[in-house]
């Protein structure tokens, strides 16, 4: 049947080609298959039964790389042939050799042709031995086709498969009906699922309910042939966790162009994000911490030029944290004071040492206030320059403070002066009556002596009671105050304590009004002091009155002494001020009084020691009460 057909349609493409080529080898160069044949793409070549090649098309001429010589070469035109590991061939060993020797086919042995210009190519050779009709071998007839550039796709697509399998990032192919298709390492190390159980399974199973909304449009994006990049979003794993992740999903195309699905890159960004979360929870932090500070906090940049101010600033200077930027802040720093900062501040960068600063500025209230700046240069992590961070301290009162007691050093030399100028010049008042003593004169003088002495004693008070404080002063600052307590019956100290001011005092009664009995336990010499100073300056500030007035009763916890008068009386607003150290009230009226300022700011200091408090309650012009509480049974 077979023989009887000669369509070539009947047989498989190869026994077509062996039954074309005998009949060409028999017909000679003009047969119509031999034609066909020398046309074809693939290598093709015969052999005569001895070995000589004898036929062979173009094809053959291009992979060998040279032309055979007929008669000359054996089993093939190669120049050079090898075994995939490498090792070579001899002619003789070659797949055409063993077909000619062994009367049969050699399938599937690749090997590497190398041609006379040294070009290896990849081949897999198919020789079949030709038979006459009788059966008798009468050569062999050899395709091999090039395999090179399918080996290189071959090796090409391992590396890739390679490099997908080797990223830290999920790579995951889908359709674009959403089912996986293809599914790496790092996928299973993320998701937890194996390949095995993800391929062919939707790609939904990955994405929360909540989410689910998101891969209809994924999709819709990816059949119109967008890329979908760096989309952040949350997936669920295997085990029911849900991790945050960034995908970035690419459209596949075939060969020619159409989508036919897309590749999901998944990076695990759950500690990225929790990095994210971490540094604005600290700036957070850093940003409340600092709008609490009571100073105002600073930086600069490695140029010298601010980059943030803090609430602080920001509060105290009114001015927007935009006009605080580069040297805008040096808009709130009074004009003669700015060149000296700027030039302390040039020259610490300079040398990158610690900057300090004193200057003024306005604040947002039109006070001027002291302003001291302290900034120190900073690196970022990998250890280089990056700036100044720094503070401002209002130093308004430590400032005025400075001042008061300069104040005071200029008023105690002068109140420790007039005394003794004044006893200087009543002792040689005496001097000079002593000089010219004689009884008639003596009787003359008497009363001068008297008022003379008198003034002394009044003066060497005077003087003891300032020196007194002095000491007590320097006691309180380098807190060696020591209280001696005892108990003691506090209604006698007060009896006892104005009697002896009523000697000193002309103008004014003393009124005592005690509710009071019983004992407390404290530092009684301590106690009187404070009530001489109290009633004292009741005295001193009320010089139009007649009397001042001493109340003594028991509260729920405590003795309470009111010393009251009717006199100058104390703005509300220099309530707390006055028993500051060195704090005098400044007022036209409060100038004519001699002081130091200290002995409100020593009551106080002895009875915050008894555990006690000392207030006011007065008004300007409308006379003073202070009161004065001791706790009872703190032995
Ligand atoms: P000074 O030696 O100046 O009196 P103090 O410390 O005793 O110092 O008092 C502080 C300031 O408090 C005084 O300078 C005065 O302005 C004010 N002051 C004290 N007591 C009275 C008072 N009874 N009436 C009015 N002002 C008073």
């Amino acid at each position: 049947m077979e023989n009887s057909s000669p369509s070539y349609t009947a047989l498989p493409f190869k026994e077509q080609l062996v039954n074309g080529l005998s009949q060409a080898l028999v017909n000679g160069n003009a047969d119509p298959v031999l034609q066909m044949i020398r046309a074809l793409p693939v290598a093709i070549y015969t052999c005569d039964k001895n070995g000589y090649v004898q036929l062979y098309n173009s094809a053959a001429v291009e992979l060998w790389g040279r032309e055979p010589q007929p008669g000359i070469d054996l089993w093939c035109g190669s120049f050079k042939i090898f075994n995939k590991d490498g090792s070579e061939i001899t002619l003789d060993e070659c797949p055409m050799a063993i077909t000619l020797r062994e009367g049969k086919a050699v399938e599937g042995e690749e090997v590497i042709i190398e041609r006379p210009d040294g070009r290896r190519i990849n081949a897999l050779p198919h020789p079949i031995p030709l038979f006459d009709d009788a059966g008798n071998l009468k050569g062999a007839v050899n395709m091999v086709v090039d395999i090179t550039k399918k080996k290189a796709a071959d090796e090409k697509l391992a590396t890739l498969a390679a490099i997908v399998q080797s990223s830290d990032d999920a790579i995951i192919g889908k359709t674009l009906e959403g089912i996986i298709t293809s599914w790496n390492d790092a996928a299973t190390r993320i998701f937890g699922y194996s390949s095995e159980e993800m391929i062919g399974q939707p790609v939904t199973l990955l994405i929360p309910p909540d989410r689910l909304n998101e891969e209809p449009g994924i999709l819709e994006r990816l059949k119109r042939g967008e890329k979908v990049e760096h989309f952040n979003t949350v997936r669920i794993t295997r085990d029911k966790r849900l991790i945050d992740i960034s995908l970035t999903i690419s459209p596949i195309r075939d060969e020619k162009g159409h989508i036919i699905g897309a590749s999901k890159i998944a990076r695990d960004i759950t500690k990225q994000k929790k990095t994210e979360s971490d540094i604005k929870d600290s700036e957070l932090l850093f940003k409340t911490i600092s709008s609490a500070s009571p100073a105002a906090l600073w930086m600069t940049d490695a140029n010298g030029q601010n980059v943030f101010v803090n609430e602080t600033w920001i509060n105290w200077t009114g001015k927007p944290f935009d006009h605080q930027l580069t040297d805008g802040w040096l808009g709130s720093v009074v004009q003669e004071d700015r060149n000296r900062v700027i030039e302390k501040f040039t020259e610490s960068i300079q040398n990158l040492k610690q900057f300090r600063s004193e200057f003024r500025f306005l604040r947002n209230d039109g006070e001027l206030r002291w302003g001291l700046s302290e900034g120190y240069p900073y690196n970022d992590s990998s250890g280089s320059f990056s700036g100044y961070a720094g503070s401002v301290t209002d130093i308004t009162d430590l400032k005025k403070l400075e001042q008061r007691k300069d104040d005071f050093i200029k008023m105690a030399s002068h109140e420790l002066k007039t005394p003794i100028t004044s006893i200087k010049g009543y002792v040689q008042l005496l001097l000079n009556i002593y000089d010219e003593l004689n009884e008639e004169k003596l009787q003359a003088a008497r009363p001068t002596v008297k008022s003379a002495l008198h003034t002394i004693s009044k003066q060497v008070s005077k003087l003891t009671r300032l020196i007194s404080e002095l000491l007590d002063l320097s006691k309180i600052e380098s807190a060696k105050l020591e209280l001696n307590k005892s108990e003691f019956d506090l209604a006698s100290l007060v009896e006892e304590t104005v009697q002896d001011l009523r000697q000193t005092t002309l103008r004014h009664a003393i009124l005592i009004n005690n509710s009071f009995e019983g004992h407390v336990y404290a530092d009684r010499d301590r106690i009187a002091q404070v009530l001489v100073n109290l009633l004292t300056n009741a005295i001193k500030y009320s010089p139009a009155a007649e009397s001042v007035e001493v109340k003594v009763s028991r509260g729920a916890q405590a003795a309470i002494i009111r010393v009251k008068d009717s006199g100058i009386g104390i703005d509300k607003k220099d309530h707390q001020k006055i028993f500051e150290r060195f704090y005098r009230v400044e007022g036209k009226s409060e100038q004519t009084y001699p002081g130091f300022g200290i002995g409100l700011f020593i009551a106080s200091e002895i009875i915050q020691r008894h555990n006690g408090t000392i207030t006011v309650e007065s008004e300007k012009g409308k006379g003073s009460e202070f009161i004065v509480t001791l706790p009872l049974n703190l032995r």
